[in-house]
């Protein structure tokens, strides 16, 4: 049984209709300054701490709720006879509910001139003793830090349900949070320089606090041995693989997931290169077909071309809705998942005839993915996500051939597709798709010949073709083979300590080459 409330918020989002509902309960409402004030100018009865502690808030608001009949109320056992009897001895009643939300530490720290005394006032201190003494005693406490909740609380309230699992969800959420904040404090004190100054602060922290909340768990991880989970970074942009809708098909497995994040990373750079539509589909966190083209259809059906045989049993994403076309031709490939911003239904109704296929529905959205991790034996590499997308201005023609449009195209758009090959990435294209893909190699020189040999076996001509190169060519070995399979074209990024004798080499054989001062490698 509820009887008394409090409620103190920074977030105020929803707390007055929330209150003023547990008030009608004949719940009774406890409340600290700003939010008692925001309650009782909207004529909800509530009862000051302040006035319900007799001791006022002090030191700006440091010290609000830090008292004994406060956490008394909140902590004591109601199931233990000693417990009750001390609250009794010390006129203690109970509070069975606990509504805090915090300073919004994050968003300040987030601010460019925030100080570090700003930082400082907006550690809660209160806010979160009350939240963690009320989820410690969650068995008779309820509390909500998270106005999500309220409508959920309130509901099962009316229907006498409020009981124990909800009670621990909530205490769980809590704890989640309260670590959260914990550690987002952590890693702005410890990314302070020197002088303790925001500006000077290091983009790296000395300790590093990341939270993650569990999507799912997995049968197994990368082979059936290795048990496995994916968990959701909780700054996740709503682009964000992690974001994705399953609309059909069987739980996705670890591959999936590590695939897919590949397939979607690299279809949503395929907007702005003269084409609606755009289509990758990946095998082995590779690319094994990229394109773009008219509509969903078109852009498949040439991305499909490159190499039809690794396309079994592959990932495929679009950037654009998949219509019922689309989805025919799709339905006659064996495709683990299928990904895309959204699916007609027509396209919905073809593929739920394969319900081995699993759909999943992630929006577009703009928005830069949270920093990169990568476990190594015994620590975890952090670094800014490769977001670089080479700009026309940024193009640098070093050979004495100048590009035609058509090759300038062809050149930009096989450079968006290298970025998403694992190192030594060598990529074959023209007129917006792939035809041929050499990854993963120890020699840039083998991706090469792998690149030429693959599209020879899919019967896809190299002469004229565009050529980009991730990193640049050490030697001009690696340059002649792509010029022998028939390149008229290459990109890379420049920068070898032979850098003239490849350039020679370009002009020896009368072809262009552009230099992007950017490199992709990608492990
Ligand atoms: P209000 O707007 O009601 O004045 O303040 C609400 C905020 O005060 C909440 O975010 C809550 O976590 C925080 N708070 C509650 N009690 C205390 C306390 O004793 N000390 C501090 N520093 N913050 C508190």
């Amino acid at each position: 049984m509820i009887k008394q409330a409090l409620i103190s918020v920074s977030d105020k989002t929803g707390v007055l209709e929330f209150a003023r509902a547990l008030a009608l309960q004949g719940v009774n409402i406890l409340s600290t300054g700003g939010t008692a004030k925001l309650l009782a100018d909207n004529g909800v009865q509530v009862t000051e701490v302040a006035d319900y502690t007799g001791f006022p808030e002090m030191l700006d608001g440091r010290v609000k709720t830090l008292h004994p009949k406060v956490h008394g109320g909140i902590l004591a056992r109601r199931d233990l006879p000693e417990h009750v009897s001390k609250l009794e001895e010390h006129n203690i009643p109970t509070i069975d509910m606990v509504v805090v939300n915090l300073y919004p530490f994050q968003q300040t720290v987030a601010k460019d001139q925030c100080s570090l005394e700003d930082a400082i006032e907006n550690i809660d201190i209160g806010g979160p003793t009350m939240l963690r003494s009320a989820a410690k005693n969650h068995r008779d406490v309820v509390v909500v830090c998270d106005p999500a909740d309220y409508a959920l609380v309130l509901d099962q309230m009316k229907q006498g349900t409020l009981g124990y699992d909800t009670r621990f969800m909530l205490a769980k959420k809590v704890f989640a949070h309260t670590a959260q904040y914990d550690g987002a404090i952590t890693n702005y004190l410890t990314s302070l320089g020197e002088d303790k100054q925001h500006a000077t602060r290091a983009a790296y922290p000395q300790t590093l606090n990341l939270t993650f909340e569990k999507v799912q768990d997995m049968r197994y991880g990368e082979n059936p041995h290795q048990s496995a989970a994916f968990y959701r970074d909780l700054n996740a942009v709503p682009g964000a693989l992690a974001n994705y809708r399953q609309l059909q098909g069987k739980e996705l497995s670890y591959n999936n997931i590590a695939d897919a994040d590949a397939a979607w990373e690299c279809v949503k750079t395929l907007g702005g290169l003269g084409q609606p539509a755009g289509c990758v589909i990946v095998k082995h966190a590779n690319p094994c077909g990229v394109a773009i083209g008219a509509d969903a259809l078109d852009a498949y059906s040439r991305a499909l071309k490159t190499d039809p045989t690794s396309a079994f049993g592959g990932i495929i994403a679009f950037n654009v809705e998949v219509d019922g076309r689309a989805a025919e031709a799709l339905a006659k490939l064996f495709v683990e998942v299928l990904i895309a911003p959204s699916f007609t239904a027509e396209a919905r109704t073809i593929m739920s005839a394969k319900q081995n296929v699993r759909l999943l529905e992630i929006a577009l959205g703009d928005g830069q993915n949270p920093q990169d991790l990568k476990r190594v034996g015994g620590g975890v590499l952090v670094q800014a996500p490769d977001a670089k997308l080479v700009g026309l201005g940024e193009l640098r023609v070093v050979s004495k051939q100048q590009p035609t449009q058509q090759q300038l195209q062809d050149l930009i758009f096989a450079w968006r597709v290298a970025k998403f090959v694992k190192s030594n990435a060598i990529v074959f294209c023209a007129g917006g798709m792939t035809l041929g893909v050499g990854a993963g190699q120890m020699s840039r020189i083998d991706s090469a010949r792998i690149a030429s040999i693959k599209a020879q076996n899919a019967g896809l001509t190299l002469a004229g073709s565009a050529v980009a190169s991730d990193a640049f060519f050490p030697f001009r070995d690696g340059l002649d083979v792509v010029v022998d399979a028939g390149a008229t074209c290459v990109i890379q990024p420049g920068g070898s300590m032979r850098d003239q004798e490849v350039i020679d080499a370009a002009d020896e054989r009368g072809v262009v080459m552009l230099y992007t001062g950017t490199r992709h490698f990608r492990h």
